[in-house]
Parts: structure tokens; sequence; C-alpha cells
């Protein structure tokens, strides 16, 4: 997320596919932006000494983090001709498949202000948004949790942004595309 002094704004998400802290293969540096967890699960950490002696040891792992950061680079990109170009509605469809991609599961807890404070918009938008969607079928709210119904029109819903990153996914990091696709039971 970028925090700026009116808020933070989701600029991009990393599931298991991928990881955070990308100073530490550039080479130093604070971390620039800030990292929130949006859905429960868990996560591993390594120090930035044993990661750069694993890059430097071994090229593969060095290759692999880069391509990563890559396609990373392709997202925060898209995002911010999303945010500029693009209605609420088709970005709360986008977030909400990204979401769905890396939680491994149709439902997760997400409150409405979360979701308001990602798309950067005010919580009453969300609320009409989400209502708009639940009526379409498209999804489920309640108490807090979301239940994706209907995946293939919350692709129809969603702006060309969702696909063009997904597809970038794919040809950058074939494995990581499935992974985040990977869905339990
Ligand atoms: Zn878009």
């Amino acid at each position: 997320m970028a925090v700026l002094r009116d808020g933070v704004v989701e600029t991009a998400a990393v599931g298991s596919e991928g990881f955070i802290g990308f100073e530490a293969v550039l080479g130093g540096g604070a971390a620039a932006n800030r990292a929130l967890v949006q859905l429960s699960g868990s996560a591993s950490r390594v120090s930035v000494k044993a990661l750069r002696a694993a890059m430097q040891s071994q090229p593969a792992i060095r290759d692999l983090l880069l391509r990563y950061m890559r396609y990373f680079l392709t997202q925060i990109l898209q995002s911010a001709a999303c945010s500029a170009l693009h209605e609420v509605e088709e970005r709360c469809a986008r977030w909400l498949l990204m979401a769905h991609d890396r939680a491994g599961t149709d439902s997760f807890n997400l409150t409405q202000e979360f979701l308001a404070e990602t798309l950067g918009v005010h919580r009453p938008t969300v609320t009409i948004v989400a209502r708009t969607m639940q009526q379409a079928g498209l999804i489920r709210y309640s108490r807090g949790a979301i239940t994706i119904m209907d995946r293939k029109g919350l692709e129809e819903a969603a702006c060309e942004c969702y696909g063009i990153v997904r597809r970038a996914l794919a040809e950058i990091l074939p494995r990581g595309a499935e992974r985040s696709s990977r869905k339990k039971g």
C-alpha cells in the first residue's frame, strides 16, 4: 500500500506466488511502502543476510526473485492506470478476483471499511457497489465475510486490468500463476 497524507491506497497484491521486501533483493534501504495482511494464512520470513547469501550461491533463486519483481512492476503500472481511468465497480470486481485468486477459498473475511480503503473510496460507495454485486448474484456479503458466487460473472464485471495482470503472471511465472489460482477443496 502507498501511504499518503490522506490515507493509504492499495497498489498491488501479493499471495503465495510472491514475496515482499524488494529492497533486500535490490541491495539495501528501508521498505518504501507498507505491507498489510488482508487475508488469513501463513507466511515465511527469511533474514536479509540469508536471502542475499542464497541469491549469490544459487543463481536460480536470484533469477526467480527478479522474475517475480518484473511481474510485480507490471501489476503496479496497471494499478496506476486502473485507479486513474476505471470505474469503482470494475476496480472492485478486479480486486475481489485478485483476493479470490490468493485466498484459496471462495469465502473470506473482508470488511467494507477495508474494501473502501483498498479502493481509495468512501465507505457508502462500497456499500452500494457490494449491494449491486450481491443483487446480480456475483457475491454474497454477510457480516464482513464475502463469498464469491459467480466467478465468471465477476470476471465480466471487472476491467481489462485483471486479465492483463493475470496473463503477465502466467507468462513471467507460469508456476506462480498455478499457485495463485489453486483452490482448496
Ligand atoms: Zn482497471
